[in-house]
């Protein structure tokens, strides 16, 4: 067995978001088996500093980053070393390096969309990380998929779960199961919910993430995205998607089989087990992640999601069901809200209504091309962040 992990050949990946959590967590993974994975390329918005660190040590052949003044700092500290690209078209030519074989995209955002049209162009396998691409695009983005006969593989722990559980058997699927830890404010009461800070609301229980994902999850939204990505995913109806509250993150998805039976993930709450999967597909390697106790575990317990406390979830529902740009808007609406409820500028309960409020005043466009999804994002930024001011 271990002769063949090692017999197998190099992947060279390159890195969309290097400095975040993912991409971080993504290169343990590469340290852990540096016969198997070869960092070529690194991108990210505008961490300087650690982005230099990351290209001593791994050596690649270019970086890019997305902010105009982190490009010159870089440039005039590593421009001898490696190439240095610019702007999200840098992103995309990182993307579609011969060299590349598997183009991980893990940053946060709608940026992720076009990256990640320009590795499949290319034909590079995709490790999926940024749900808001399927959410605001995923039609086009899976539609070209097809087209080029190019796997993209999920990172997001649910939908790993659920590409791993349908291995050999997505024609029998029923029903696919997400399971939601309900986030640090599960038991909270409407009246506590009010008075959530950003402290409160960054302290995730089970799961190690960056800020945006992890008030998304403390509000639900990050579900209803998730409910989007797996309609797209494994082409499945919304009615066929059900999220269950799972509080110990133990289970991290499930899919029902047309003959009655439940397939279940499994695992400790680490993210390096998806990232590296979706790096070894269809193989496996070791993980540094520690075993799954059951015995101090004892219990998993199973709840429903309270829509009055945490409407989120069933805003997703309804802009997915909606489909054209809405999925879009609602994903532009709640990164803005996100945004200012981290900067102190409104309440973690008014997300939602301005999310909603956002999806109410727009005009949906069905089958929408990229420039019509673009706009609408925009659009939605700015009349929620009208609203805001
Ligand atoms: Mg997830």
């Amino acid at each position: 067995m271990k002769d063949k992990i090692e017999n197998e050949s190099i992947t060279n990946i390159v890195i969309l978001g290097s400095t975040g959590s993912i991409g971080r967590q993504a290169l343990e993974v590469a340290d852990k088996h540096p016969q198997r994975f070869r960092v070529i390329a690194l991108a990210a918005r505008d961490e300087v500093s650690l982005l230099q660190e990351q290209v001593q040590k791994y050596n690649p052949l270019a970086v890019a980053v997305s902010d105009p003044k982190a490009y010159l700092q870089l440039k005039e500290k590593i421009g001898g070393q490696c190439r240095v690209l610019a702007g999200i078209d840098g992103i995309c030519e990182l993307s579609s390096l011969p060299e590349v074989d598997t183009v991980l995209v893990a940053v946060s955002g709608a940026v992720g969309i076009k990256p990640t049209l320009a590795a499949i162009r290319a034909h590079k396998r995709i490790a999926l990380a940024n749900k808001e691409t399927l959410v605001a695009a995923g039609d086009i983005v899976m539609k070209s998929a097809r087209e080029e006969n190019v796997a993209i593989i999920p990172v997001d722990s649910e939908h790993s779960a659920v590409f791993q559980c349908l291995q050999g058997e997505s024609s029998y699927l029923k029903k696919v199961w997400l399971t939601a830890s309900g986030g640090p404010f599960r038991n909270f009461t409407s009246e506590e919910l009010e008075k959530v800070t950003v402290d409160m609301a960054l302290k995730h229980p089970n799961w190690s993430m960056g800020p945006k994902i992890t008030i998304d999850s403390a509000s639900l939204m990050n579900k209803g995205l998730e409910v989007i990505e797996a309609h797209h995913l494994f082409n499945v109806d919304y009615d066929l998607i059900q999220v269950l509250v799972q509080r110990e993150s133990v289970i991290h998805s499930m899919v029902e089989l047309v003959d009655g039976s439940f397939l279940a993930h499994l695992g400790v709450a680490d993210m390096r087990i998806p990232i590296q999967y979706a790096l070894t597909w269809p193989g496996r390697l070791e993980s540094p992640a520690r075993s799954l106790d059951f015995t101090s575990l004892a219990k998993i317990h199973f709840d429903q999601v309270d829509d009055s406390r945490f409407p989120c979830l069933s805003l997703a529902y309804g802009a997915g069901r909606a489909g054209g740009t809405m999925p879009a808007v609602l994903n532009a609406a709640n990164e803005i809200a996100v945004s200012s409820f981290l900067n102190g500028k409104i309440k973690f309960t008014d997300i939602p209504g301005l999310v909603e409020k956002t999806m109410g005043k727009h005009n949906l466009v069905k089958d929408p091309g990229l420039e019509i999804i673009f706009e609408a994002d925009n659009w939605a930024r700015e009349t929620c962040q009208a609203m805001i001011d």
